[in-house]
């Protein structure tokens, strides 16, 4: 109810700035940040990185020192990028923790404002309500049907009810209060609350691990053991073969050092955390990262009407009472001091007695500010209304209920005024006013309330029915018993425009749109026939039909359905898991206390966040910001962008080093001389390993990526041919390299151009072979070379390296090359584009 009780108004800003500045933030003792030196030296935190420098300053001592020099220039040089991407990371998804960190509604200054938790001070006076987390330890101050769940402290699972008249009138930081609401003074904050003094509670942070991460990880163990093995057998022929016995070695770790993918898991935590910044600016936070890798395969989107799919910019269209509807577009709201006292006083939103007109001064929810709208036009008329009565009880509104009363006070007389969902309220109706008599209610008269209902709800409109009554107030349910029907208010709440295009998008794409609302089914039904979610009427069920349904039965229709009406929180599960056992994947939106659980069954479980409670925050793994469907499907295609991105560089980075190891490999079995130096190899490591892979993180998505079907779950990263791709296109890179090597050799160019040609070649087919990466299906004529400009930024430093180690006199010492000639660049861009061609023919005709 609007309320004169908001006389306390909380301390001023000033003083809780100047609170905050001396005792310090609310904060449970602040985790470490990994400083960046930290972060630097974990680079070097590799048993063979440090068998190179090991084997390199030996090497050093032997005889080549400008080697063995270069040799920790490159391996600094590679810890370097490996260190930029890493502090990019860290930062990028530290940011991403403080937007999700909680928030607390304060009254200062005499005003509600929304806060950061960490700025509560003691003596700042706080609002709570059912679903939130109490930011703080708190004294209650004015309280209505508080119930908290304090398990968390005390291991008690069963709901505690405070109040200021108990003796238990303390609640605790990171309880959750599960029905009612309370203004509270903060009395403790950070490490003084209980919370605080719990100090094991401290490690129970939970710990983000991709799926994805974990078993490319053990991929990559696996691929080290056969990377040594290939080493120790070219280290170990070659030494048979009389070549000297440090070099072999140093030779060999270097190829150990270039060819093992160590920057397999790092990148696609790099390419995991740009997909996080680009969902964020497109209004989908990301609580949880694995959340990024199943949102690509999201194949059905179950989620709220109100706010979501509409606008939540409520009109009252039309009203029913004294046994007629009112088409407000037409005529003015009917005569019926009643229906105007119920919406009135049975209501929740508060004036911001600073602004005058109605519109701006009402704080609440739509539903109940349009309830007061139609009544009123000014500020003050509205106070004075107010002013005549006094709430002494109520009985939130809940979703399970779907309904609201409330007990007031008119002059010494106490009457219960009632709202809710019409064919719930008019079970608990016997009575009915009528132009001013109070009579039975009739099957008959019942029978023509239900018509106007269906009628309203027909045209979209959302119903709800306002009742009273003025003996027996009992405190407690029964208060909503042998009530006296008043009349009912239709409300519009517009379909969001952009929706009814993400709905298409999303049918394209495989995904189906699914609509859950607590609304009557014709009100879903016409909204959902509007937005193109559904087109007859067999596709909606409703929460009482799915009362009578058993799990398996559910299971059984579920597929058919697209609009679940009248349902409560209870079904959102039921219906999730029976989704989820259709091998769906499920993506589920909700907002108050009692979705926290779907929320969490659901394998995307999105919370509103608007409207959401810090209990569903919580459990849920995507916050949408603005509230709109829209935003999930763009979530979900960016998902898919991100996915497809991984894949692109695991098949660049993994054939490229196959490709590094079989030109090596491949020379000492055919007893040819070594084909590249370790200082070379290292080279051809950082000039092609790095920064391309980076840019592929962020290419641009490949054709209509919503024009495809969603992936399967549990899908292999290698699925789809991928496998093929990297092994057959490594061994053909790693054979031009050496056709490029015995080429050179066999036209009397000499060792020193040889390998200056092998190096080339090896580099210049990994930089053609980036772009093959791009597409699945495509060649690259059929692609658009130029649209990722990180990776031609990335390709141009690459061979601007190479030009200058082929070219500068200085570096030609550093890396044993000799300048190329026209001639032998011919053939060195022969053997790197050759098979790039015949596989680009080979699409472009397929
Ligand atoms: P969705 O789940 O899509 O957001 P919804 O917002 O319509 O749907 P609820 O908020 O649970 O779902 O509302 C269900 C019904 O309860 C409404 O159709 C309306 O009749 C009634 N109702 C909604 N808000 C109130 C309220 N503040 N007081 C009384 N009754 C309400």
């Amino acid at each position: 109810m609007i309320n004169e009780r908001e006389v306390q108004s909380g301390l001023t800003q000033a003083e809780a700035d100047r609170r905050l500045k001396k005792y310090g933030p609310n904060l449970l003792e602040k985790k470490k940040k990994i400083s960046p030196l930290t972060i630097f030296l974990s680079q070097f935190n590799d048993f063979i990185t440090w068998v190179l420098i090991g084997a390199t300053i030996i090497s050093g001592f032997m005889g080549e020192k400008a080697d063995a020099v270069t040799i920790i220039i490159i391996i600094v040089m590679n810890s370097v990028l490996g260190f930029i991407q890493e502090f990019k990371t860290e930062k990028s998804l530290e940011a991403l923790k403080n937007m999700a960190s909680p928030t607390s509604k304060v009254i200062r200054n005499g005003k509600l404002k929304i806060v950061n938790a960490q700025d509560l001070v003691i003596g700042d006076l706080i609002v709570i309500e059912s679903g939130d987390k109490i930011p703080a330890d708190c004294m209650i101050t004015e309280s209505s049907n508080l119930m908290i769940d304090e398990s968390l402290l005390t291991g008690e699972s069963a709901g505690v009810s405070k109040s200021i008249q108990k003796k238990e009138n303390s609640i605790y930081m990171g309880t959750i209060v599960l029905t009612g609401n309370a203004k509270a003074k903060v009395t403790g904050t950070g490490m003084e609350t209980e919370m605080g003094k719990i100090a094991g509670m401290l490690q129970s942070i939970e710990k983000d691990t991709s799926p994805l991460k974990e078993k490319l990880n053990n991929l990559g163990k696996i691929l080290v053991v056969l990377c040594l093995i290939v080493c120790a057998v070219v280290t170990i022929a070659g030494i048979m073969r009389g070549e000297n016995k440090y070099e072999m070695f140093l030779l060999g770790v270097s190829l150990a050092v270039a060819a093992i993918p160590e920057s397999l898991t790092a990148i696609v935590t790099v390419a995991l955390a740009l997909g996080v910044s680009r969902m964020l600016k497109r209004n989908a936070l990301i609580r949880k990262l694995p959340a990024v890798e199943t949102l690509g395969c999201t194949s059905i989107i179950c989620s709220d009407k109100t706010g979501t799919l509409t606008e939540n910019k409520m009109t009252v269209k039309a009203m029913y009472s004294n046994g007629r509807t009112y088409n407000l577009d037409r005529e003015s709201v009917p005569e019926n001091a009643m229906l105007k006292k119920i919406f009135t006083y049975c209501n929740d939103c508060n004036v911001d007695t600073d602004k005058k007109n109605v519109s701006e001064s009402l704080i609440g929810d739509p539903t109940e500010t349009a309830l007061i709208k139609v009544y009123f036009r000014d500020g003050k008329t509205l106070k004075n209304f107010l002013g005549r009565a006094r709430r002494v009880y109520d009985i939130p509104f809940d979703s399970d209920r779907k309904m609201m009363s409330v007990i007031v006070k008119e002059g010494s007389k106490e009457i219960s005024y009632v709202k809710g969902a019409p064919e719930k309220l008019i079970r608990k109706c016997k009575y009915i006013l009528d132009r001013g008599n109070v009579r039975i209610l009739t099957s008959n008269e019942r029978n023509n309330i239900v018509k106007a209902i269906e009628n309203m709800s027909f045209n979209a409109l959302r119903c709800i029915a306002g009742a009273y009554k003025e003996k027996n107030l009992t405190r407690g349910k029964s208060l909503e018993d042998n009530l006296i029907f008043v009349g009912i208010a239709g409300i519009i709440d517009p379909p969001r425009k952009e929706v009814k295009d993400a709905v298409l998008k999303c049918k394209m794409a495989g995904i189906k749109p699914v609509m859950i609302t607590g609304d009557h089914k014709n009100t879903a039904f016409a909204i959902g026939y509007d937005l193109g979610i559904c087109k007859t009427q067999d596709q909606v069920i409703t929460g009482d039909d799915l009362d009578k349904l058993t799990d398996k039965q559910l299971e059984k229709t579920v597929d058919k359905k697209v609009i679940f009406a009248r349902v409560t929180p209870k079904h959102k599960l039921r219906i999730v898991r029976a989704f989820k056992s259709k091998n769906k994947v499920v993506a589920m939106t909700g907002d108050g206390v009692n979705d926290a659980p779907a929320v969490k069954e659901a394998d995307i479980g999105i919370c509103m966040g608007i409207s959401g409670t810090d209990v569903t925050k919580e459990a849920a793994s995507m916050v949408l910001l603005d509230d709109n469907f829209t935003t999930i499907v763009s979530a979900v295609e960016e998902g898919r962008v991100i996915y497809d991105n991984i894949r692109k560089f695991i098949r660049y980075l993994l054939s490229c080093n196959l490709g590094e190891v079989l030109t090596m490999f491949l020379a000492s079995a055919f007893n040819l001389a070594i084909p590249l130096l370790p200082i070379q190899i290292l080279m051809v490591n950082l000039a092609t390993d790095g920064l391309p892979a980076i840019a592929l993180g962020v290419d641009p998505p490949e054709g209509d990526i919503m024009a495809e079907k969603p992936r399967i779950k549990n899908e292999s990263i290698f699925a789809r041919g991928l496998t093929e791709k990297i092994l057959v296109r490594g061994a053909l890179i790693g054979t031009c390299t050496i056709f490029s090597f015995v080429v050179a050799q066999y036209l009397g160019f000499g060792l020193k151009t040889a390998r200056t040609m092998a190096l080339a070649t090896l580099v210049m087919s990994q930089l053609i072979h980036v772009f093959e990466c791009r597409s699945e299906n495509h060649s690259i004529f059929q692609i658009n070379l130029f649209s990722n400009k990180y990776l031609l930024g990335a390709i141009a430093a690459s061979i601007c390296m190479i030009l200058a180690i082929v070219y500068i006199p200085f570096l030609q010492n550093v890396f044993h090359t000799s300048a190329m000639n026209l001639i032998q660049w011919g053939i060195v861009i022969f053997f790197s584009g050759i098979i790039a061609l015949i596989n680009s023919l080979y699409l472009y005709f397929k």
